[in-house]
């Protein structure tokens, strides 16, 4: 099986591209054995994890030098999403209301580590989920959580307008709705890129979004602050933290 998966994969990629993913795999297999005795230069905020170096992110259509948390898996959205939430709900009581859309293995650890929060992960299926919801119709009543995060989701929804307006609708005044996807490379000068269907040559996304994103969040009721990591966290911290720059809108009600 193993063999012909093997074979499959050196046919899809091409001979070099084949030869290089698998330097890719070996050259991760000895980077675990490196973070075991190797000097502590990085962390992971989402579990904790300390090492030499983190691993490099190695699928057959995309590769990433140094991106993911040998732990928990998390990638350098996660871990700056876990700073900035570090950041701004701790000083929150026990009431506080999360609701977590598509909910991520690395950020699902950092919410098992607050207990006191009333947290709920919710997707399509329950697969590592607490609960089934449709992001278009979300099963709660209006303004139930303090907290909303949908991260790398509406890009996957074909009416991300009607997705945003329910985001709006739960998420009660006072509180936030944090919507993170796949940015065009100069989304700051560039508007969304719609593709009107699933594309299958960008993992099946609707669009790849630019800085309307923003207006999209306001047309949908709420107040919209875009904000980067490169702005919110310092250098050093990004480094330590394996953070590259990444854009995070964040939705008011009202
Ligand atoms: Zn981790």
């Amino acid at each position: 099986m193993a063999l012909n998966d093997d074979l499959g994969r050196a046919r899809r990629l091409g001979l070099s591209g084949y030869v290089s993913y698998r330097r890719m795999r070996l050259a991760n297999r000895l980077l675990r054995i490196i973070n075991l005795v190797g000097p502590e230069r990085y962390q992971c905020p989402c579990c904790g994890w300390r090492g030499t170096r983190f691993l490099d992110h190695v699928r057959e259509t995309y590769r990433m030098k140094a991106a993911v948390c040998p732990r928990c898996r998390s990638h350098s959205r996660h871990r700056g999403l876990a700073l900035y939430l570090a950041d701004s709900i701790s000083q929150n009581g026990s009431r506080f209301r999360v609701l977590h859309f598509a909910p991520e293995r690395s950020l699902r650890k950092f919410f098992a580590a607050r207990p006191a929060l009333r947290y709920l992960g919710v997707d399509l299926g329950p697969r590592a989920a607490d609960a089934c919801a449709d992001i278009t119709a979300i099963p709660f009543r209006s303004a139930s959580f303090d907290l909303v995060i949908a991260s790398h989701v509406i890009e996957h929804v074909g009416d991300d307008r009607a997705a945003l307006a329910e985001l709006g609708r739960v998420t009660a005044p006072g509180g936030r709705a944090l919507i993170m996807a796949p940015m065009l490379s100069r989304w700051r000068e560039t508007e969304t890129r719609e593709f009107g269907y699933p594309h299958p040559d960008y993992e099946g996304h609707w669009r790849i979004y630019g800085h309307d994103l923003a207006a999209r969040i306001e047309a949908a009721g709420m107040r919209c602050t875009t904000l980067t990591f490169a702005a919110l966290i310092d250098p050093e911290r990004r480094r330590r933290f394996g953070i590259i720059d990444d854009a995070l809108f964040v939705g008011q009600p009202g």
